[in-house]
Order: C-alpha cells, then sequence, then structure tokens
C-alpha cells in the first residue's frame, strides 16, 4: 500500500516501490504471488495462497498477516 500514490499527498511523501521482479504469471507461484519480494513474508506465504479476509463491510484483503495468529508488523 505504500506504492500507492495518494492524490492529496502528491509531492509530499517518497512513494515506497516493490523491490524485485513480479512472479511468472505463466507460471504463477504455489503461495501468494508478492512473497519473494514482501518484507513480511512468512513460511506459509510461500506454501498457501491467503484467502480473503474481511477487513470490514467494503475491505477485504489477501494477505496472511491479517489472520488472528499472525504477527503484528503494524501494517495490520
Ligand atoms: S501473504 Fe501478505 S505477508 Fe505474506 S507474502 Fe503475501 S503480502 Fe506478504
Amino acid at each position: 500500500m505504500k506504492s500507492v500514490p495518494n492524490p492529496e499527498r502528491v509531492g509530499k511523501e517518497k512513494l515506497k516501490p516493490i523491490m524485485g521482479t513480479p512472479p511468472d504469471l505463466l507460471s504463477p507461484p504455489k503461495g501468494c504471488p508478492f512473497y519473494e519480494r514482501c518484507e513480511y513474508s512468512m513460511k506459509v506465504c510461500r506454501e498457501s495462497m491467503p484467502p480473503f479476509f474481511e477487513i470490514d463491510e467494503n475491505h477485504k484483503s489477501a494477505c496472511w498477516l491479517n489472520h488472528k495468529d499472525a504477527p503484528k508488523v503494524g501494517i495490520n
């Protein structure tokens, strides 16, 4: 989310790029496609695609950090 431009913050903050290269979509990974480039990746991320976790009625997130047993890293 830190790499998504915010129209209200243009010129006021530096975007944080996602390092590395995207996965091969012709041979997608078994787990989360961000695993190789995510600074919060865990073993479960490599092994299983995260399901959608409901954050609120209008917001879902496909990230294992939203699981009830995930470590709290300050972004969830
Ligand atoms: S599931 Fe979340 S924490 Fe895991 S690699 Fe993907 S984006 Fe990162």
